[in-house]
């Protein structure tokens, strides 16, 4: 079973090499912030409080991320190849929730995909995405905010998979092909 946790700034990414990852290894996608935004368009009481988080760069409490989450993974590990976790963990107190309840559903993280972008290609990124994406979040306030909140929050996460030796850093600059073949090498050595 692969079950991988792919991770990287705002604009690394980490949702288009998710879709050729799920692809190729036909495993189950798992993105927080696709979760998040379907409440967000439901408007539902969990949605609304999520926005006024997202459209100021900041990340939504962890105990909402969770009511989404936890569900989806115990249902997504049952009887399938494995999962990807695009967006999540955030933080290294999700880091450890997750841990918890893979350990009480009996499975384990296989690695931690860190996709690593210069910052300047990220803004680019993000903002030529923001013409179209129709996202609260792709402004440069926003996406400024997000970066820092990303620097101090969500790279610790990586040392945390680094020292239980679950980690691999991936040079996210070059084409979707290079990128996705060098993923495709890491998750291969795994199987
Ligand atoms: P993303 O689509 O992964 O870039 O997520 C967009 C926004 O949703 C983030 O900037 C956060 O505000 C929120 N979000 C997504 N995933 C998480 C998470 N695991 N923990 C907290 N906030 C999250």
């Amino acid at each position: 079973m692969l079950n991988i946790i792919i991770c990287g700034a705002p604009g690394c990414g980490k949702g288009t090499q998710s879709d050729l990852i799920v692809e190729k290894y036909t495993l189950k996608h798992l993105s927080t912030g696709d979760l998040l935004r379907e409440e967000i368009a439901k408007k539902s009481d969990l949605g609304v409080e999520a926005e006024s988080y997202i459209s100021k760069g900041n990340l939504v409490p962890d105990t909402m991320i969770f009511s989404i989450l936890s569900k989806a993974i115990e249902e997504q590990t049952k009887n399938s190849k494995g999962i990807i976790l695009d967006g999540f963990p955030r933080n290294v107190a999700q880091a450890e929730a997750l841990e918890t309840l893979m350990a009480k559903l009996n499975k384990e993280t296989t690695i931690l995909l860190d996709l690593q972008v210069d910052n300047q290609e990220l803004i680019t990124r993000l903002l030529k995405r923001g013409e179209t994406s129709g996202r609260c979040d792709d402004n440069l306030e926003t996406i400024k905010k997000r970066l820092e909140v990303y620097e101090s929050k969500t790279a610790p996460v990586s040392d945390y998979y680094r020292n239980k030796n679950k980690y691999a850093a991936i040079n996210g600059m070059g084409t979707i092909d290079e990128i996705f073949g060098r993923i495709s090498s890491v998750i291969d050595s795994k199987r």
